[in-house]
């Protein structure tokens, strides 16, 4: 008997929920209690600290040295006040986790007593011992030093009894060697673009700050049957099993009543999510089986970034006190619906205005279609960019497997806002008539608001669509850092208002009306952006024909999709808005290219070893026991009935034979085609070579050992099996 795998069932069906007790019963007498956010700076800090960093936060001014060590006085006070001991420099490295290294505050005395210390310069700047982060070849071996410097504009926190800053990480030399940091160029060149924009419409605007709402969708899955799965525990999904009979076909698992186990496991991350101000605020059933999904009230887009990886890691901690694993992966299991993180964007003004917010006027709708179509010609003019800045060895997996968004980007905006552009492109050009702007009144602008009421239709198949007052970028996958799709979609989204404003300004000073000028340059975005439009079924066949005959690309795995962050039209965008320069492209497209050459080879080495020495040998020994009766059979029968009664079992001892066959084959080519491409120099071409020639092996190798999971005693084998994996809890 697979004494594994049976053994872990038990474990698993003996389980209790384990329960959580929150000491609080309302949010409000924790929230945020373990952030030093505003209230404990002003609490724990001298007016002129504060003050000094309420500047940085809210003008980007610089913090002097003095000041810093009276901030870092305050911050240490309050954290020791919360049990902390230790600090650390917390950043998110290109490895798509977040880093720490934990120093304690203690320092000894003279004369042989000891302090607490924690000085500005330890706050503002350290040397984390960096050479092993990926680098894509910024940092030489000899000049292997990397610093960390505080990012004041996302707030410290303690988790256990750690300080932890938000930080950057970048070379000695400068360049850029995390996800925040180019992030934080694309939020500044973003607020300053669109800043100048909104004063068209309202003089007192100063800043401009990009808004992010992420859902993070995930499976659970029992820890013990985890540890059964080689596949699981290493590469985050499952690199074989057969479908379970039931899967979601009922769609009975969405919005479904939460198991007890789970309900008690979520309390306890939005709990630990809670009082680091963290602001979850949904959760629920997904449509898969064991699928979840938590969703925070937005936030600036830094802070919801941090958030966002501070939760993913928050989420894998206390899912094991509950005895269960977090599977962030995109498709942890196949033929079931995989997990994304939809990116809800939004732009609001320091007034308090949401600019992708319908108003009540006719000025403020055409503010908000000011940036709505600025938004689409972005999107139109970058798909290729936003594209990639979500491909992954993992989402590949996902996109365009008929339960997510394909990898062709579109813009959904519903009916009635697109019977809006259609009235708005057919506009006379240059100066507007007083009729046309009755008509625009009437048509246009005035009729913005009670539309949106009554919007409905939303389209989930579209990667890119508008719901009522933000897009949803919905193509980014479940286990990314959300920091690369906003910097690539404020980077552009920049690039665009910036290329308005100097349109419309061109024609204002050709001696047109503010509003006419903006109407009519807004008339030729909608023309020329037409083609990223699209409403209807984004998951079907008829949609890839037609996005081929608009032009659109449909770029399907990562390699190549990676491409399009190198072109001359991606490097002169970075370049130009400031957000990253050659040497930060060119290492950061070598970084994704052999992180994704890196997920490919791992997997295929696992799947090599399971199908060897699990897979494999269970066929033998089933297939010998068939033998045996078979032989057995024939000891007993006369010839003629043997005939008859062993004839299926002589089927399956050779259907067995050909899958065994089939898979040791494909696992020696497997091997061979993991050679070749190891071999080849360039990292492009390496990839490649492990898109094209690696991976149908594990295709093919999955297929026959599906099979014979199918054939094979349920008894004998091994792994975990789907229906396990997805309906155990
Ligand atoms: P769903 O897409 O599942 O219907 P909701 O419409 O409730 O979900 O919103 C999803 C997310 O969108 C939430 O995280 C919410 O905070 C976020 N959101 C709402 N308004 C904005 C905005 N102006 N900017 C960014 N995110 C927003
Ligand atoms: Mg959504």
């Amino acid at each position: 008997m697979a004494s594994i795998r049976f053994f872990c069932l038990e474990e698993t069906l003996n389980r209790k929920p384990v329960n959580f007790n929150p000491k609080h019963e309302r949010v409000s007498d924790y929230f945020a209690s373990h952030v030093f956010n505003d209230k404990a700076m002003r609490a724990y800090m001298t007016k002129e600290a504060y003050k000094s960093v309420r500047s940085a936060i809210d003008l980007g001014t610089k913090i002097d040295r003095e000041v810093a060590d009276q901030v870092a006085a305050g911050m240490k006070a309050w954290a020791v006040s919360k049990g902390a001991t230790h600090y650390t420099h917390w950043f998110q490295p290109l490895t798509g986790g977040t880093a720490e290294k934990h120093d304690s505050f203690f320092e000894p005395t003279e004369d042989g007593d000891a302090i607490e210390k924690f000085s500005g310069g330890m706050l503002v700047q350290q040397e984390p011992d960096a050479s092993s982060f990926p680098n894509g070849g910024i940092r030489n071996t000899f000049e292997a030093r990397g610093y960390t410097a505080w990012d004041p504009t996302s707030p410290a926190f303690v988790i256990g009894t750690t300080l932890c800053i938000p930080t950057i990480f970048v070379a000695y030399t400068g360049e850029a060697l995390d996800f925040k940091t180019p992030l934080l160029r694309a939020l500044q060149t973003v607020d300053q673009a669109a800043t100048k924009v909104a004063q068209y419409f309202d003089k007192n605007v100063k800043k401009v700050n990009a808004t992010l709402g992420w859902e993070q969708e995930y499976f659970l899955v029992d820890s013990a049957l985890y540890n059964s799965r080689p596949d699981l525990a290493l590469a985050g999904r499952s690199l074989l099993g057969h479908g379970p009979a039931k899967g979601q076909q009922l769609d009975d698992h969405y919005f479904g009543s939460i198991p007890e186990r789970v309900i008690q496991c979520m309390q306890e991350i939005e709990f630990e999510a809670l009082r680091l101000g963290i602001p979850i605020k949904t959760r629920h059933n997904e449509v898969a089986p064991s699928q979840y999904e938590f969703a925070p009230i937005f936030e600036e887009a830094n802070v919801a970034v941090d958030h966002n990886s501070l939760f993913m890691d928050i989420m894998e901690k206390v899912a094991r006190r509950h005895n269960f694993r977090v599977l962030l992966h995109e498709k942890p299991f196949a033929g079931i619906n995989g997990s994304g993180k939809h990116n809800n964007w939004s732009l609001a003004t320091d007034t308090g205005v949401n600019l992708l917010q319908p108003g009540k006027t006719p000025k403020s709708n055409m503010q908000f279609l000011t940036f709505f179509i600025n938004t689409i010609k972005a999107v139109h003019d970058h798909a290729d960019l936003l594209r990639a800045s979500i491909a992954s060895a993992g989402n590949d997996h996902r996109l365009g497997a008929n339960e997510a968004p394909p990898a062709i980007i579109s813009v959904f905006i519903g009916e009635q806002l697109s019977a809006v552009l259609d009235e708005l492109e057919r506009l006379e050009s240059g100066k507007l008539s007083p009729q046309a702007k009755t008509d625009l009144k009437l048509n246009v602008v005035g009729k913005i608001p009670e539309i949106l009421l009554d919007n409905t239709d939303r389209n989930r198949t579209s990667p890119f669509a508008f719901t009522g007052n933000k897009f949803e970028f919905r193509a980014v996958g479940s286990q990314a850092n959300c920091a690369q799709p906003m910097t690539v979609l404020n980077t552009i989204m920049s690039a665009q208002l910036t290329e308005f404003k100097s349109e419309v300004d061109a024609l204002i000073e050709k001696g047109m009306k503010k509003d006419d000028a903006i109407f009519n340059i807004l008339k030729e975005y909608i023309k020329a952006s037409k083609k990223i439009r699209f409403e209807g079924d984004g998951y079907g066949d008829e949609w890839v024909k037609e996005a081929e005959k608009r032009g659109l690309s449909n770029v399907r795995d990562t390699p190549r999709a990676l491409d399009f962050f190198v072109t001359d039209k991606a490097m002169k965008l970075f370049i130009d808005n400031g957000v990253l320069n050659k040497v930060e492209i060119e290492a950061r497209h070598e970084i994704l290219l052999e992180e994704y050459q890196k997920r490919i080879q791992i997997e295929s080495r696992i799947l090599g070893d399971i199908a060897g020495n699990h897979v494999i040998p269970t066929a033998i020994r089933y297939q010998s026991t068939l033998i045996e009766n078979v032989q057995r059979l024939k000891d007993v029968f006369d010839e003629k009935s043997f005939n008859q009664m062993a004839k299926e079992q002589l089927d399956m001892i050779s259907q067995i034979s050909k899958h065994i066959s089939v898979i040791i084959a494909d696992k020696e080519a497997m091997i061979e085609a993991r050679k070749k491409a190891n071999a080849l120099a360039d990292t492009r071409d390496m990839a490649i070579a492990y898109c094209d020639t690696v991976r149908p092996y594990m295709d093919s190798i999955r297929y026959h050992a599906d099979k014979l999971e199918l054939m094979i005693d349920d008894e004998l084998w091994p792994l975990a099996k789907y229906r396990e994996m997805l309906f155990t809890r």
